[in-house]
């Protein structure tokens, strides 16, 4: 079965410890909350997960690979990083059309994917006249191309109106049930105590709890 394994992960920037030995596995089959206040190190373990920067110690396996060492990545690996990565120029759907192309994936699945996200008609306007709700959904188009087994998703909540919030919990439910990985940062535990079936809680660059939220639940 398909999994992220983190294991004694470390990344330190000059004069900071981002990630201070972090350890956890997010199971397939659920969704699990990646919770820490700001500059706990969520961005940089999901960074360090996709080999976009290289750690300072062990190790982030992704299905049991290094994701450096996967063909056509997308297919295996989905993941939304920061709104507005995508130059204003750029019509939306040219965006997904140049992705898909790189990774074999086929344009009728660029139209699925806009379609999905509710961007079937905007994705013929340019990036730049994007809402930041309309970028973070370009952002999750993106992720879902290649019908990935696993989903990394940062803070993506941020910038959706009340509308776009029920559609991503929704989303993030229906891609679990299909027996996906599932990691979905937020700041906020309230953003996601709702929607998670697990939460990885992190402080510091370290694991603050790793636990089921029924257990949660049934603690307090
Ligand atoms: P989070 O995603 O939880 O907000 P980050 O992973 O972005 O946290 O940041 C963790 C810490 O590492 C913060 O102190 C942040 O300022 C620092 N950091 C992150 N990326 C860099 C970078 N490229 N250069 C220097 N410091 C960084
Ligand atoms: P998030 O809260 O989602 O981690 P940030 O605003 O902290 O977003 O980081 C956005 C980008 O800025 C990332 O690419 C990160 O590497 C970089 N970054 C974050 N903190 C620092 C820092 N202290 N010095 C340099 N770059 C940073």
């Amino acid at each position: 079965e398909t999994s992220i394994e983190v294991r004694d992960l470390r990344k330190r920037y000059r004069g900071a410890v981002a990630v201070d030995g972090l350890s956890f596995t997010v199971r397939a089959g659920e969704v699990t909350g990646f919770i820490g206040p700001n500059g706990a190190g969520k961005s940089t373990t999901m960074r360090l997960i996709l080999g976009l920067d290289a750690a300072d110690g062990g190790t982030a396996l992704v299905g049991g690979a290094d994701y450096r060492t996967l063909r056509a990545p997308l297919t295996h690996v989905g993941a939304l990083l920061e709104p507005g990565a995508v130059h204003p120029g750029r019509r939306g759907r040219d965006h997904l059309l140049w992705m898909a192309h790189s990774n074999g994936i086929s344009r009728k699945r660029v139209d699925e994917v806009l379609d999905q996200v509710g961007l079937a008609s905007a994705g013929k306007r340019r990036a730049g006249t994007y809402s930041l709700g309309m970028q973070q959904r370009l952002g999750i188009a993106a992720a879902l191309l290649g019908d990935p087994p696993v989903l990394l998703l940062d803070e993506p909540v941020n910038g959706l109106d009340p509308d776009g919030i029920v559609w991503i919990r929704g989303l993030l439910r229906s891609l679990a049930a299909e027996g996906r990985v599932v990691l979905v940062s937020s700041h906020l535990m309230s953003e996601l105590e709702d929607t998670a079936d697990h939460l990885v809680i992190i402080g510091r660059g370290k694991l603050v709890a790793d636990t089921s939220v029924a257990k949660l639940l049934a603690a307090a």
